[in-house]
């Protein structure tokens, strides 16, 4: 039987990092020699090749710039491997994950992303584990077809759809939740996938778009916030679109130079979706008279998606569509990322 053939794809980030013997400060080692450091690898039944970015990179210094260079490796080398895994930072990994379900269009082979909290060259690390795993599941097929053919994140034991993940613990090994979307997959003695929760895509092709817009903001709110405040983020120069994090099931403050500032901008052609400052749960506009205004004004629902896929989705539907169509494809589900 022909051995399943994944590129692993270094970004940057701690799992790439050896500690210096004498320094004892943390550096990158040279991926290609990747199985000089986790020579399990040499056990798993794959063939596996490596690519890593010229200059690897903290993940805090993603962008997407960063989105783009990755979703072309992917491309460029689509037909040669059945599954492709990406070591990244795992401080942005859920926007790269989003990102990337929405860059990567038609996808039908599994590209898993992973990293660790504690540097492959540490005794006590997390990412060999997450390494060794992630690459079984980028292998795994039934009826020579991909499992899982997704754009993921694998972390600690655990498999999440990319686009509902959300970085909620910078210590412990368990950095990752999805609170609105089962796990796709639990590893314990053998990895458990759900499949009634993963995506199958029948006839599509894989269509990469990289043009995001980069004209997008967060307003988080919270009570007290100045008028100065609002109206400076929504008069930035070029905005486009906006992803405005409100309270609870999408509520906000009802004085009225707040909802002024918010008509003026959805006027002056600014897109604006409401998303929950909450992990879990979804944004329901009109539920309470303080988001009721919301939907005469014209700001769009993001219901259930987190503030990660909500940027992202925000860049992609910007830079692709125009007009009525970016309303219709911000309430549509468009990578598996709302309900
Ligand atoms: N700051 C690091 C990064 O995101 C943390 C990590 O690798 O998990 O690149």
């Amino acid at each position: 039987m022909n051995k399943p053939n994944i590129l692993l794809i270094y970004t940057g980030g701690t799992i790439g990092m050896i500690e210096d013997f004498e320094s004892k400060t943390l550096r990158p080692f040279d991926f290609s020699n990747i199985e000089e450091q986790v020579p399990e690898l040499k056990k798993i039944a794959v063939n596996i090749e490596t690519i890593s970015f010229d200059k690897p990179i903290d993940s805090s210094d993603m962008n997407i710039a960063g989105w783009v260079k990755i979703s072309k490796i992917i491309e460029d080398n689509y037909s040669k491997y059945d599954g492709f895994v990406i070591l990244h930072g795992s401080d942005t990994m859920s926007y790269t994950a989003s990102a990337l379900s929405f860059m990567l269009k038609g996808l039908k082979k599994p590209v898993i992303l992973t990293g660790s909290q504690l540097p492959i060259g540490t005794i006590r690390t997390d990412g060999k584990e997450n390494l060794i795993t992630a690459i079984e599941i980028a292998a795994a097929k039934e009826n020579g077809k991909p499992i899982v053919p997704e754009v993921c994140i694998y972390f600690e034991y655990d498999l999440y759809r990319g686009n509902r993940t959300s970085k909620v613990n910078s210590e412990d090994f368990e950095a990752f939740q999805s609170y609105n979307y089962p796990k796709l997959a639990e590893a314990g003695v053998n990895i458990k996938f759900s499949k009634y929760a993963i995506h199958y895509r029948e006839t599509e092709k894989l269509d990469i778009f990289t043009n995001f817009e980069e004209n997008v903001a967060i307003l988080k709110l919270f009570p007290g916030i100045t008028q100065q405040a609002v109206r400076a983020m929504l008069s930035i120069s070029g905005l486009k679109g906006l992803i405005l994090e409100t309270y609870g099931s999408g509520n906000a403050a009802t004085i009225s130079w707040f909802l002024d500032e918010l008509r003026q901008a959805v006027n002056n052609g600014i897109t604006i979706l409401n998303v929950t400052q909450c992990q879990a749960g979804s944004v329901v506009q009109g539920k309470y008279d303080t988001s009721s205004a919301f939907e005469k004004i014209g700001i769009l629902s993001g219901r259930d998606i987190t503030t990660e896929a909500a940027i992202t989705k925000m860049m992609y539907v910007l830079g692709k569509y125009k007009g009525e169509t970016i309303k219709e494809k911000l309430n549509e589900s468009l990578a598996g990322e709302m309900c």
